[in-house]
């Protein structure tokens, strides 16, 4: 096989023993690489109706089908769990040199079984195994145990997926870490804490095989060339931190949790004053020309030398949806996030549901003691001493840090039971997952792509607000399209997922980003890596089985058509300001929309996966168990 080497490496944490399972060429071109591949070792391996915390939820790593090869923007790997967040698929990008080792070491993916009675790490040299203590590992920061683990070994090129603290106290958003990159989202320190896995380090010493090395030279070449003009030109100035201003002037940038969507000081906390007055270098991850990641700095004041790349989703978590208009303490509170290992949209969102707790009278000041602050503090909006202290209380599991590090469902539930409280009128998380930076009350047709999300409130694997905001739907109003714009808009983003490649690279085959632009070059890269025979509509079914393998593994853990819900405030509290005033996306409006997305992906109506959908799809053993 060219391309793959065609060996999935399985570790069991607690025989501590490893072994080589091969797959079929078939397998492969069913499921390709990244979040597609990841979550298909998933289905295979998981226990079913497991505690995500306990010895049957596997992690599993897939890489990707380009990486180690030089096409551009292709050196990514997925990561998938049982997410703790959740309780459904948890699947997660993360780019760079890590992906490219394990390429090197020729294993298409890692299968990581079990639970360690000790903090370990594993080192995969090649294809030797081995599990070392973790005892001089535990309490570093996610790139000082990378470091750490090159200094033990004295060689640069070891290339190391980490847990941080925030992981090893089992936050339930901690992130994975590799290369300064983050596999986010859905609470994968957590799991790999409970497995007592710290770090899992890579060495990779083999070549890269591929059909026709000419021609994937020569269109790589091509794409690079393109990826370095004004189709990247944004994220390589700017990088997307230039959304807050769009965001603010559209009226969906998340402003005091979600209360409304347009922040008065949105100029403040925007992409152009952080180039202006923070920016220091610009880095990429492996494999990339456009170099989006804008490091920025703090120069002077209390958070003087903290440093972190900050991009949209981070930056109006926890600057506009605090309340906070102190750039300095929103790029402190992204490097506590990131050098601990955790989500920066989790932690955000769940400081401003604490600091609307506290500006409603459900939580109190001395809820909010802590040892930096030990007669408590005024958690209220805006306060950005609050923001950096609270992200600290959370990494620590510190006071009301441990309820807030449960994630905002969990921390409402707590709340609402124990103080009488209706704090689930403004939890803004989706099956679990903390929203993203757009209001969707007025991008409807993304208010229904959220809802069914198969890993919840993600907008990089919905993307239906881009038809919303682009303009080719009406935003404020719902109809007979949505069901098929939101379904289509996922199965795009899925694909580049699944190969994986950056979505920035989207305009740099024909100058268009949609599927006419794109996917006959993508065909040809995957030919070109393969030797297969791939064209426009074999292209297009990697985004279907990559969403559907999702969906199959929800439903197998007992997904319910009343989970596809959006949070309250959206069907209930119509913003005051901005372009998006008054709207609201009602429960009508939402299950009409659910009912003609179900039809659009030829589900059932009660959103289930019909049998003969999956034979067609080649997924006869998913259709034996969740096939209705
Ligand atoms: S464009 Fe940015 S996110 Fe995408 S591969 Fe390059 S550096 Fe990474």
């Amino acid at each position: 096989m060219y391309g793959y080497s065609g060996k999935i490496l399985h570790i069991d944490l607690n025989e501590r023993k490893h072994w080589v399972e091969e797959k079929p060429e078939k397998w492969y071109k069913l499921y390709i690489g990244g979040v597609s591949m990841a979550s298909r070792l998933c289905w295979e391996n998981i226990e079913v109706g497991c505690d995500p915390y306990g010895p049957g939820n596997p992690i599993c790593f897939a890489n990707g089908i380009f990486s180690g090869t030089p096409v551009p923007v292709g050196g990514k790997y997925g990561l998938a769990s049982k997410s703790p967040l959740t309780g459904f698929i948890g699947d997660s990008l993360s780019g760079s040199w890590f992906s490219v080792a394990l390429k090197r070491a020729r294993w298409d993916g890692v299968v990581i079984h079990g639970q360690s009675p000790n903090w370990i790490y594993i080192v995969i040299d090649d294809e030797r195994v081995e599990f070392l203590p973790a005892d001089k590992l535990l309490g570093l920061g996610t790139y000082e145990t990378e470091e750490k683990i090159r200094e033990i070994f004295g060689d640069d090129q070891l290339r190391s997926a980490t847990i941080g603290p925030a992981g090893e106290n089992m936050v339930r958003f901690a992130n994975v870490t590799n290369d300064g990159r983050q596999a986010g989202r859905t609470g994968h320190g957590a799991v790999w804490a409970s497995k007592k896995l710290k770090a899992v380090s890579v060495r990779g010493t083999y070549g890269v095989t591929v059909a026709d090395p000419e021609t994937l030279l020569k269109m790589s070449f091509d794409i690079t060339e393109v990826a370095q003009g004004p189709y990247t030109e944004k994220y390589r100035l700017y990088g997307t931190s230039t959304n807050v201003l769009n965001a603010n002037k559209h009226g969906f940038l998340p402003t005091r949790n979600f209360q409304e969507g347009t922040f008065e000081f949105a100029e403040l906390v925007s992409g152009e004053y952080l180039d202006e007055h923070h920016k220091v270098k610009v880095i990429a991850c492996a494999q990339c020309p456009i170099a989006c990641e804008q490091m920025s700095i703090v120069k002077y004041g209390p958070y003087a030398g903290s440093m972190s790349g900050v991009e949209y989703e981070s930056l109006q978590a926890v600057s506009s949806n605090c309340g906070i208009s102190d750039m300095a303490a929103a790029i402190r509170m992204v490097e506590i996030a990131d050098s601990c290992g955790m989500d920066t949209m989790s932690m955000g969102v769940s400081v401003s549901f604490a600091m609307e707790c506290y500006e409603k009278g459900v939580l109190a000041k001395e809820d909010f003691k802590c040892k930096k602050y030990p007669e408590g503090f005024e958690a209220n909006f805006g306060n950005g001493e609050a923001g950096v202290t609270l992200a600290e209380m959370i990494r620590d599991v510190e006071g009301i840090g441990a309820l807030l590090a449960e994630g905002t469902r969990i921390a409402s539930e707590t709340l609402d039971k124990e103080r009488n409280a209706e704090t689930y009128k403004w939890s803004m998380n989706i099956k679990g997952l903390e929203c993203p930076g757009y209001d969707a009350r007025s991008l409807k047709t993304f208010a229904m792509g959220l809802a069914v999300g198969v890993r919840g409130g993600c907008h990089n694997r919905s993307a239906a607000y881009d038809p919303d905001i682009q303009g080719e739907t009406n935003r404020f109003t719902v109809d007979e399209t949505r069901g098929e714009v939101a379904a289509r808009a996922e199965e795009y983003a899925a694909v580049y997922d699944t190969l994986p490649l950056c979505k920035f690279i989207r305009r740099c085959f024909t100058g268009k980003a949609d599927r006419a632009g794109a996917w006959p070059s993508i065909a040809k890269l995957i030919n070109a890596t393969t030797g297969w025979n791939y064209d426009y509509d074999d292209v297009e079914l990697i985004g279907v089985r990559a969403h559907t393998i999702k969906k199959a593994f929800n439903i197998r853990e007992g997904w319910q058509p009343k989970d596809d819900d959006i949070p309250y405030r959206w069907k209930h509290e119509p913003m005051t300001k901005g372009v998006g005033a008054g709207h609201v996306v009602t429960d009508e409006e939402l299950e009409y929309m659910k009912q003609l997305y179900y039809q659009a992906k030829g589900w059932t109506e009660d959103g289930m996966l019909p049998k003969q959908l999956l034979i067609d799809l080649g997924m006869e053993d998913v259709a034996e168990e969740v096939g209705v």
